[in-house]
């Protein structure tokens, strides 16, 4: 990416190059614009590969739920794993480096956005290197920045190691210690499955948790989403789709059931020194306290647009309730019910349409555009 000068001026800037940002730029560029001249994307990170560079070790193709294709580019042209044995955090910045050089995308990084503004008809974005003002804004900056801890009286006392699913590397670094893993989710599941194969573990969540007998069906997926779309549709803040889903029984959860470590117990109220206390009394004492408990939108450089209901969430419209009722220049891609790979893919598409039409951006397609359409 050729090095920009200090202020910039574009047509629209997209904010984060993970799957949604990557998928918008794609349809940006296939709707005729400019790749470099009429948008941006601007990343934090110094890598391609959004992020999945960070997840843990033992995340591997395989045990992803599914990491669909980017439009236009298939994962399995570019990654070829044995039995899906390969690393996430490897395979899939290998497959978004290709994706982001087959495609000409205009990445710049690293560069951090700190607040997004308006002036007058104009957005203004600072960041920690050089200022743009844009036209319009499509913010793709994901959730991984924003881990989510809840508060339990006494947690400030504990003297063992907290850490949340976003520090956690491998099991292997709990040997002979007592770990306590808390949260309903995926991740929560995976660190179980992988630390109780090396130590002791115990298990909380605040609601019983739900396995599915099955597979999970398309339909399935479309009723989860559209839960998750009607809270946006209505300001709500976003809810974790799988709440709604339920858990889906995999090998490695049978054989974790089979070591005994997937019984649960309800949440505790309130941390010790040494562990933790349920209301009736009982204790439990542990080494360390695994926080799977989830992650936030990565959205606090939008504060100064005030686009916050007395709810906390942002209220959305547009076809994949992408776009800020409050300001339709401000896509939100990756967020609420396209918070997830395929959900990404789909409103980066809809986010570039319904943005460059609003800013009257619509073009025939260029030489770029062209060579785009003929992929996909
Ligand atoms: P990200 O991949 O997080 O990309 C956001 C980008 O924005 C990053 O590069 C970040 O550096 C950048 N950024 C953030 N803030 C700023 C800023 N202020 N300035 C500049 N850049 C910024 N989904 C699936 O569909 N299938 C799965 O198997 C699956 N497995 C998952 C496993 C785990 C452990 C987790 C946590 C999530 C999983 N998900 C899965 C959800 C999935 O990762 C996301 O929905 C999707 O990949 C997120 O893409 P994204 O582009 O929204 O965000």
């Amino acid at each position: 990416m050729r090095p920009v000068s200090a202020s910039i001026t574009l047509d629209i800037a997209v904010i984060g190059a993970g799957q949604a940002g990557l998928s918008s730029a794609y349809h940006l560029a296939k709707l005729g614009l400019e790749p470099g001249r009429d948008f941006l994307v601007l990343d934090k990170n110094a890598q391609p590969g959004g992020a999945w560079q960070h997840r843990w070790p033992s995340l591997t193709l395989s045990t992803v739920n599914r990491i669909h294709d980017l439009p236009g580019l298939a994962m399995a042209d570019i990654i070829t794993p044995r039995q899906g044995q390969v690393r996430a955090a490897s395979a899939v910045p290998d497959y978004f480096a290709a994706y982001e050089a087959r495609f000409g995308l205009p990445v710049y990084r690293p560069i951090s956005v700190k607040a997004v503004s308006t002036r007058g008809e104009r957005l203004r974005i600072e960041t920690d290197r050089q200022t743009f003002t844009v036209r319009g804004l499509i913010n793709a900056t994901g959730t991984w920045d924003t881990p989510f801890i809840p508060h339990y009286p006494g947690i400030e006392t504990f003297k063992g190691r907290q850490l949340h699913s976003a520090d956690y590397h491998s099991a292997a670094e709990f040997s002979g210690q007592r770990v306590l893993i808390v949260g309903g989710g995926i991740s929560a599941l995976q660190h179980l499955g992988g630390i109780s194969q090396i130590t002791t573990t115990d298990w909380v969540t605040r609601r019983e948790p739900y396995f599915r007998e099955g597979a999970f069906s398309p339909e399935d997926g479309r009723a989860a989403v559209a839960l998750v779309e009607d809270r946006v549709r209505a300001g709500l803040p976003p809810d974790s789709v799988v709440s709604v889903t339920g858990l889906i029984w995999t090998p490695e959860l049978r054989a974790a059931q089979a070591r005994g470590a997937l019984h649960r117990r309800p949440m505790f109220s309130t941390i010790t020194p040494h562990g933790v206390r349920w209301p009736d009394g009982s204790e439990l004492q542990v080494d360390v306290i695994l926080w799977a408990t989830g992650f936030r939108s990565s959205i606090g450089h939008l504060d100064p647009l005030g686009l916050r209901e007395d709810t906390g969430g942002i209220t959305m419209t547009g076809r994949l309730a992408t776009q800020v009722a409050r300001d339709p220049r401000i896509h939100l891609v990756g967020y609420g019910p396209s918070a997830s790979t395929i959900g990404a893919n789909r409103a980066g598409g809809a986010a570039a349409r319904e943005l460059t039409a609003h800013l009257g951006l619509s073009k025939a397609p260029d030489r770029t555009g062209a060579a785009i359409a003929q992929q996909g």
